[in-house]
């Protein structure tokens, strides 16, 4: 192999990433990519309070500075403003690959960016995952289903998508990064990791990013009605962020390739996400109905029976007890928001 560095900035030869188990537990130099984003931020908060260093790659098209502020100064920590569409030299142990983003707005915003991001900037992770021997974990998700027709989705399900469509610059997208991982395992013997994320929520999720729980919940806060888009009848299965953490940490350290749906199995229509929202929030919330966008997914659930079983995992957290945890963080920054605007 050629040369890097382990974690501890020593120089080493061969593949730095395959430290036989039962060396110990070695500090890990361990790169996170969208690392300034919604779940990359808390996945870097137990990374480093693992022990771990943690670089951060992110080009702050949806992250904030302020979701790893807190880390700032901590000679563990290193944030790096840098587009994966670009190619970049580390050594590093392990690849979290998360830049991408998630919301259905933010990813139609410029869909041939976000088929960029997916594409080229997986591919640069995967070039230097082969180069430094680092293993590599994609963030995939439950939209490479596209519209099912299995339900719950299986992992061996091959997905009902439109190759054409709004969402296909994500959707496709991701496929292909997920063909690409595989296609590094088998052609470079690049250790590789993919999860299927299903929709996650929690706290530091941006303020207006369209997702519906982040609209239901800012909405009900600022006494605005929640907007339902169609008929409110199509279901998702919420996820709160703290175990879908877990869970790629469990993936990462484990011996299995995947895919592996991550996800929350309680399945929700959107009247019914609202009437959650609605008892925690306020009462007296109303909704209101909207058009739906177009290639909306009817309806969506993991089934994680392949999590539970070869990664012992499995969601902690309900749906009623996760969202009062993201609401108190969103209250503070919508106050925040008003008083700055009030200036
Ligand atoms: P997010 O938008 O909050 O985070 C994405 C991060 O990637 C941001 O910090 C953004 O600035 C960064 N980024 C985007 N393009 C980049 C580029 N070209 N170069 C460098 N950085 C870039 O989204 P999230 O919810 O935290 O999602 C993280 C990952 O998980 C994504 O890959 C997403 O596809 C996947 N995922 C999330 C969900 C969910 O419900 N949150 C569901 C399925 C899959
Ligand atoms: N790459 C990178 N950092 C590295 C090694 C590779 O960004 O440390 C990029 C490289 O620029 C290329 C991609 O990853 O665009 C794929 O690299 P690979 O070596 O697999 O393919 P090649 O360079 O031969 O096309
Ligand atoms: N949705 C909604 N109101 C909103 C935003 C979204 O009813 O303000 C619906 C949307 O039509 C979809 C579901 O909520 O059926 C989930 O949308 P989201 O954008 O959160 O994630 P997706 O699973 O579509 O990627």
């Amino acid at each position: 192999g050629r040369l890097g560095t382990n974690g501890m900035g020593n120089w080493v030869g061969g593949k730095v990433g395959r430290v036989p188990a039962g060396i110990g537990k070695r500090r890990m130099r361990i790169v996170v990519t969208g690392g300034a984003g919604f779940v990359g931020s808390h996945l870097v908060d137990k990374l480093i309070a693992r022990g771990d260093d943690v670089i951060v790659i992110d080009n702050f098209f949806t992250g904030r500075k302020e979701n790893v502020a807190h880390h700032f100064g901590n000679p563990r920590f290193e944030l790096i403003r840098h587009d994966v569409v670009e190619p970049i030299l580390l050594e590093v142990d392990q690849i979290y690959h998360l830049a991408c983003p998630a919301s259905p707005v933010h990813y139609k915003y410029n869909p041939v960016k976000t088929i960029k991001t997916n594409v080229m900037g997986t591919l640069n992770m995967l070039g230097l995952a082969k180069r430094i021997g680092a293993r590599f974990l994609l963030t995939s998700t439950s939209e490479v289903y596209g519209d099912p027709l299995e339900h719950p989705q299986k992992e061996t399900y091959w997905g009902h998508v439109n190759p054409i469509g709004v969402r296909s610059c994500y959707d496709e997208g991701k496929r292909t990064a997920e063909t690409l991982t595989m296609d590094y395992h088998r052609g470079a013997d690049v250790e590789v990791r993919i999860a299927r994320i299903f929709n996650t929520y929690g706290p530091r999720m941006c303020l207006d990013d369209g997702r519906v729980v982040s609209n239901f919940v800012a909405q009900a806060i600022r006494k605005e009605p929640m907007t339902v888009y169609g008929d409110g009848k199509q279901t998702r299965s919420f996820q709160y962020v703290s175990d879908l953490v877990d869970g790629l940490m469990a993936l990462m350290e484990g011996e299995h390739i995947g895919p592996f749906n991550l996800g929350n199995p309680g399945e929700f229509t959107m009247l019914e996400l609202a009437e959650v929202v609605k008892e925690t929030i306020d009462p007296s919330a109303s909704i209101m109905f909207k058009e739906n966008t177009a290639d909306d997914p009817h309806k969506r659930k993991p089934d994680i029976s392949k999590a539970k079983e070869l990664l012992n995992w499995q969601p902690k957290v309900s749906l009623r007890d996760g969202l009062p945890l993201m609401v108190s963080d969103f209250r503070n920054r919508i106050l925040n928001q008003d008083e700055g605007k009030a200036h």
